[in-house]
């Protein structure tokens, strides 16, 4: 289980997830940011098996095969060349770096993982061909800041299939764009090299979907995060994607309650948020996490205000959901089958957004729902 351990919400939400593999199956592995914090994890669930740090893949193997014999195979590795994965046959995650050079002050990810190191772009499109080859319908493309992808390497020219390619987030996207499958991408830094992958979806080559993070819209609570963003900016280009790809999905994270955050400030991020009209968000009520450079900020707000402000903001949200939702109803949209009855668009990431729900289908298949009904997340419909 790979554990995100950046802000106390997300702590607790992987502290039930670890709760919830133990009643289901009983063997679990943590790993991941949380993983830094043994001792706390071993207080609460002294049953796992083990506790790694992030990034330490050898000890999650070791603990794997302490407690998991690996099947016998005559041949030569045991191991397939899809690597392990941990998701169902027909997705799969593709991390292409790790660590990240930003320093937002609410995050303790670069303290724990270090600045950015990329994968070369070689080995990254051969795990992906890998993938497609074993069956799998949809990559998730995720580092901690995937638009900065390269940017350590110098955007240096690898090879894949003896063809040259920088490694770069554009040339990556154009390449896994090739192959056929779903690619969804993750944790893009609002950089304006990203405007340039919109006409790769608007083409149908990658998935109209963009997950990045903005976290708030007043540009002194940003500089107060470290966040080199401005709200207007985000509004032009946000525009901008719809012109060229109007379908596009734009999923986003924010945070409120942040260490002196004024109600005009919040306002400010309500009106963003009104004039944003983003289809999928998350929202987090600031919580202090140990070693942060934000903990030092004067102005820590009452947990109550913090709570009030998450509620106000996630009740504006449902509306331009259900909103936005509303608007398929009588089209028919394509799934990705998670299992039978559940499904989802190219709108929706697997764990973190909504899904369609039918009658039928096949896990793993792609089917044709004609909607007829929506909610606040989700969308209802029939089989095809
Ligand atoms: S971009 Fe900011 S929030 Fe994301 S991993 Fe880097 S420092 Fe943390």
């Amino acid at each position: 289980m790979n554990t995100c351990g950046f802000i106390d919400a997300a702590v607790e939400e992987s502290l039930g997830a670890i709760g919830e593999a133990l009643a289901k199956n009983g063997k679990v592995v943590v790993t991941g940011c949380l993983g830094a914090k043994r001792d706390f994890i071993r207080k609460i669930h002294p049953s796992v098996l083990a506790v790694t740090g992030p990034h330490d893949t050898p000890a999650v193997m070791d603990a794997v095969h302490a407690h998991l014999p690996r099947p016998h195979d005559p041949l030569v590795d045991l191991i397939p060349n899809t690597g392990i994965k941990l998701t169902p046959k027909h997705y799969a995650y593709l991390k292409i770096a790790e660590g990240c050079n930003h320093r937002c002050s609410f995050c303790i990810i670069p303290s724990m993982r270090g600045d950015l190191v990329s994968r070369p772009i070689g080995e990254v499109m051969q795990e992906a061909e890998n993938l497609v080859k074993a069956g799998v319908k949809e990559l998730l493309v995720i580092s901690q800041d995937t638009s900065a992808y390269g940017v350590d390497l110098k955007y240096r020219t690898g090879f894949f299939r003896g063809k040259p390619l920088k490694t770069r987030m554009n040339e990556l996207c154009a390449e896994l764009g090739q192959l056929g499958i779903w690619i969804r991408l993750h944790y893009v830094y609002p950089y304006p090299h990203v405007d340039d992958v919109i006409p790769l979806m608007a083409r149908g080559k990658i998935l109209p979907y963009l997950d990045v993070p903005f976290q708030h819209a007043s540009p002194r609570i940003l500089k107060l995060m470290k966040r080199p963003a401005s709200s207007e900016k985000v509004l032009q280009r946000l525009r901008d994607w719809r012109k060229i790809c109007p379908e596009i999905t734009v999923r986003s994270t924010f945070i409120v309650g942040f260490p002196g955050e004024t109600e005009a400030e919040f306002s400010d991020l309500l009106s963003f948020l009104k004039e944003a009209q983003l289809d999928r968000v998350g929202c987090f009520a600031y919580s202090p996490v140990e070693g942060a450079a934000a903990n030092d900020l004067p102005g820590a707000l009452p947990e109550e205000v913090k709570l009030e402000r998450r509620a106000r903001f996630m009740g504006l949200q449902e509306k331009i959901s259900l909103r936005k939702l509303k608007m398929k109803i009588g089209k028919k949209m394509k799934v990705l089958v998670d299992e039978p009855g559940i499904g989802r668009s190219m709108a929706d990431a697997p764990e973190i957004d909504g899904v369609v729900r039918f009658k039928g289908g096949r896990a793993g298949e792609f089917a044709d729902v004609l909607i007829d009904r929506a909610d606040q997340h989700d969308l209802f419909g029939r089989l095809q």
